[in-house]
């Protein structure tokens, strides 16, 4: 018996499809911090895709989706979120029924409570019903929306991603694969993307392999999803990275390889390594948690400073100080306890809530703290809210000195790549120098790490080795891929800044 809260899907009716019973009026934000997870030919296909969403919560907090197919209909479940709220029900995991499944949890700052644009985005087209989760952001999405649009398309979410899915309708391939592979030529951006026909699941990365993708194998059936942390959960064995610009088909026959793009050069995003992936997964060989704390100890020899402990900001800050702390012989200690607590849905994007956000999220270790010089590593800095706050935190608990050290290099520009980053100007970094932003912040002394001793840290030698190995744009502003949609509303003189579908189409 399926749960009312399942819904499901013919694929040989006319249902609507899902993301028109969601409301219209639903903020918005292009760039989505998401993970995706996909499994064909396994029984237990949508628990364990649950299992995966669950070890890719941090990759996205405000909603989730799982779409099974059970060899003759979808069925979809769609929320907002988190993953063991929304999938820890018996009565909603019995309806996923099916031995393929698609999964995506979606991350946005910007507060929304975009019901429309819960992935996996589901659509009857001439072949089939078709499902679709996308990591990333496309940046010619605008323009081919209007082009779409002016042919009669009616878009039904604000998400870039549904460009996609209105482009697989209108080719001619004969089969799902070769037209999403059509389909994928017309778009520009990042994306690593998972999607589920009625035979096969799919999963692919944009050519420069800005976003990560991994293949593994549990049992008989193969996966693909963001991060290998979310095949150690399933105890699932890791098989390689998806490699940028390359199609994956899980089907009955097992797996196929495709390579449909012109071989670019392969740009993965730094700021995986830098904040975002989870510190026990590996990503293009290497361990998010070995990077980060030889960035540690590389901003340790480019910036010391004498003090009497290293402390980090929980959580994201934790492996690069105890690699300043291991290169620099000073005591790590937890002079900041995080609250774990805290639901991220509850930080709202607005400056004031922010402010207060950080307060509930973090308290001073006082008996670590009072009469000593500390260094405080964390990862970034992208408005300063945090250094703000806990700098003053720190200060306020006694501490006699406060260095600051930041194991990624100035955050000065945005991304358009699918990291959520705010508008140039809101980033601390565009706006004032190292020794504006130590006072700002509060700081005895402020240090990022240079973009050579990044590289250096993750074995390269320097950014220039070769070419850049990495999508850095948002340290370097060297943007790999065409920003066409912002480039088209700067022709038209609008202001500078963040593309917003919302604004453009709402
Ligand atoms: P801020 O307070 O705006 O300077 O944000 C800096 C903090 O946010 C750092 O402690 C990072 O761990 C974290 N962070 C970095 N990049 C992002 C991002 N794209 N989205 C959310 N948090 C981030």
């Amino acid at each position: 018996m399926e749960s009312q809260e399942v819904m499901t899907l013919l694929s040989e009716s006319n249902e609507t499809p899902l993301s028109a019973r969601q409301s219209p009026d639903d903020e918005d934000h292009p760039k989505e911090k998401c993970g995706v997870f996909g499994i064909w030919g396994d029984g237990d296909a949508s628990r364990k895709t649950a299992l995966g969403l669950h070890a890719l919560q941090h990759r996205g907090q405000e909603a989730a989706g799982i779409v099974s197919f059970d060899g003759r209909r979808f069925h979809a479940h769609r929320d907002m979120g988190q993953v063991s709220a929304i999938f820890g029900k018996e009565e909603v995991m019995i309806g996923l029924k099916g031995k393929g499944a698609i999964g995506h949890v979606r991350y946005s700052t910007t507060g929304g409570t975009a019901q429309r644009n819960i992935q996996p985005l589901f659509a009857e087209l001439a072949i089939g019903g078709f499902c679709l989760a996308h990591n990333g952001n496309l940046t010619n999405a605008a323009s081919v929306r209007d082009r779409l649009v002016e042919k009669g398309a009616i878009f039904q979410s604000t998400a870039d991603t549904e460009v996609i899915v209105h482009l697989i309708a209108r080719q001619h391939g004969k089969t799902m694969v070769e037209r999403l592979m059509a389909a994928l030529l017309q778009v520009e951006g990042a994306y690593s993307l998972v999607c589920m026909g009625n035979d096969c699941v799919i999963g692919v990365r944009d050519p420069l392999g800005v976003r990560p993708l991994v293949l593994g194998k549990h049992g008989k059936s193969y996966i693909v999803t963001s991060e290998t942390c979310a095949l150690d959960i399933l105890g699932a064995e890791f098989i390689r990275d998806v490699e940028p610009g390359e199609a994956i088909v899980l089907n009955e026959e097992g797996l196929t390889s495709i390579k449909p793009f012109p071989a670019s050069p392969h740009r993965f995003c730094v700021f995986e390594y830098i904040y975002f992936a989870r510190p026990d997964s590996c990503l293009g060989n290497r361990s998010v948690y070995a990077a980060r704390k030889q960035i540690g100890m590389e901003l340790s020899r480019e910036s010391p400073v004498a003090a009497d402990a290293v402390i980090p900001v929980p959580d994201s800050g934790v492996p690069a100080a105890l690699g300043y702390s291991e290169e620099s012989g000073i005591s790590f200690e937890l002079g900041i306890i995080r609250n774990h607590y805290v639901g991220r849905t509850f930080i709202e994007p607005a400056q004031r809530i922010r402010d207060f956000g950080v307060k509930l999220k973090h308290n001073a270790n006082r008996a670590i703290i009072e009469g000593r010089r500390v260094i405080l590593v964390d990862d970034s800095i992208v408005r300063g809210t945090t250094s703000v706050k806990i700098v003053q935190m720190v200060r306020a608990a006694g501490a006699r000195e406060v260095h600051m050290r930041i194991a990624s290099p100035p955050t000065v520009y945005s991304c358009f790549y699918g990291i959520d980053t705010p508008e140039r100007s809101e980033l601390l970094a565009s706006r004032m120098s190292e020794a504006q932003m130590a006072q700002y912040i509060g700081a005895d002394s402020l240090a990022f790490i240079s973009i050579d001793g990044l590289y250096r840290a993750m074995g390269l030698h320097g950014r220039n080795n070769l070419h850049p190995q990495f999508c850095d744009a948002c340290l370097t502003g060297d943007y790999p891929i065409k920003l066409s949609d912002r480039n088209a509303r700067r022709n038209q003189n609008t202001p500078d800044g963040q593309l917003s579908l919302l604004s453009e189409f709402a």
